[in-house]
């Protein structure tokens, strides 16, 4: 068999992905989710055509020709607040006191800002007129009534969760989550909940993997450790495909004692390819049963687990969401160092992220070994040495998947 490209292995698995089925949350639930389907205003916001300053509402023609050495002068004949309906219509030479969000009385077509008018009295003193029509929110700017607000796929952030709230969406339709468990494989392994044996290795991958799906907003289901024998191994895996997808870790490579993919073939399941060329990260490998659960074979070592997560489950799982944007973001900076490689897999190096004059630097997290957590606990993002690469030097502008947590920075730039 031979090995896939990082991105042949992605849309092979992308290809095997649909959306899960739409169900309602809550208002405040629905922050982060996918709406399922298009969302329709069932009002004109605003309702009627509304001031957008304080200010007087006056007929334009009255006011066009004042300035500050010859002021129009208009008697105010209405105090408009917000909330509150107009009283009367606005005949020439008069006008309104209006608060922002007020309905713009009958007869005018203009607001001025309160700014640009001095009170004299009964009467207001325009000094500087504005365009024609200014300051006036016409009615429906925000939300025509019958009309589509939000389109199925919108992702739902605070912003458009405010929509739904004006369309009173107290019940929202999104993609549903996908169900996840994760099975860490190996005898040497150590639960978080037994006691320290200095012989056995701690187990990282599950925790690791339930904190990648949390990032991702799913609570996975952790199924605990399976040993490296066939019958425990089944019965786990077995346990692990009522899920619409398992993340299985270790034991999938061609050691004796790999148990993981002939028992998954032992299940019927359809293997899809099990050698990614990329480091690290192989092998890894992909399935799918008939009931529709999407089943990852990651490799034992923790980095290689976390890099293979970001690089094909998360967009998996964020495409069953319904999210379109499945990538990580990229952004371009300067290499501080030498990268060495050789020719033959992609290679996610682990690094963090500066700023200077000239924009972002990258510098490695130090040993990049797969079995090196470290060097992923404290990366921002990973530089992508390509395939046919056989390395990068320093002061190379490179391509940075950003991790998460990059959404934020010391400083404003503004
Ligand atoms: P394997 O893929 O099972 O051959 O494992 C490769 C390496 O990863 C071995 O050194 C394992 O001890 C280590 N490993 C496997 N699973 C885990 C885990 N859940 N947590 C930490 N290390 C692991
Ligand atoms: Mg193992």
């Amino acid at each position: 068999m031979n090995y896939l490209s990082v991105a042949d292995a992605q849309a092979c698995i992308l290809d095997h992905i649909t959306t899960q089925a739409v169900e309602l949350v809550a208002l405040h639930d629905s922050l982060n989710r996918v709406l399922a389907e298009d969302v329709i205003a069932n009002r004109n916001h605003p309702p009627y055509d509304v001031s957008a300053m304080d200010g007087y509402a006056v007929r334009f023609d009255d006011i066009k020709d004042a300035n500050d050495a010859n002021p129009v002068s208009l008697k105010v004949v209405d105090d408009i607040r917000a909330g509150q309906m107009p009283n009367i219509k606005v005949l020439q030479g008069r006008a309104a006191r209006i608060m922002t969000g007020a309905p713009t009385p009958q007869g005018v077509d203009t607001v001025i800002r309160v700014e640009d008018t001095q009170e004299d009295g009964d009467d207001v003193l325009i000094l500087t007129p504005p365009k024609q029509g200014a300051n006036i929110r016409p009615l429906g700017e925000n939300l025509k009534n019958g009309k589509v607000v939000l389109t199925k796929s919108t992702l739902i952030t605070p912003g458009v969760l405010a929509i739904l709230a004006m369309v009173k969406k107290k019940q929202v339709p999104v993609f549903a989550k996908p169900t996840v468990a994760i099975l860490s494989t190996g005898d040497e392994l150590e639960g978080l909940d037994e006691a320290i044996d200095e012989n056995k290795i701690p187990d990282a991958n599950s925790h690791a993997l339930y904190a990648q799906c949390k990032s991702l907003g799913i609570e996975a289901t952790l199924l605990g450790i399976a040993r490296d024998n066939p019958l425990e191994l089944r019965a786990k895996l077995a346990e692990g495909l009522k899920y619409d997808v398992l993340l299985a870790s270790g034991g999938v490579s061609v050691g004796h004692h790999d148990f993981v993919r002939p028992t998954l073939n032992a299940l019927g399941i359809t293997m899809h390819f099990w050698r990614v060329a990329m480091r690290p990260g192989h092998p890894l490998a992909f399935g799918t049963t008939d009931s529709g659960c999407k089943v990852f074979g990651l490799p034992g070592n923790p980095v290689s687990s976390m890099v293979c997560f970001e690089q094909f489950v998360s967009p998996a799982l964020r495409a069953m969401m319904g999210h379109s944007k499945l990538q990580r973001c990229t952004i371009r900076a300067r290499l501080t160092h030498d990268v060495k490689d050789r020719v033959g897999r992609a290679h996610f190096v682990r690094v963090t992220l500066g700023r200077d004059a000239q924009g972002y630097t990258v510098t490695s997290t130090g040993t990049q070994g797969s079995g090196v957590l470290m060097s992923m606990a404290m990366a921002e993002g990973f530089v992508v040495v390509p395939e046919q690469s056989e390395g990068l030097k320093v002061g190379d502008t490179v391509q940075v998947q950003l991790l998460q947590g990059m959404d934020f920075q010391e400083g404003l730039d503004i």
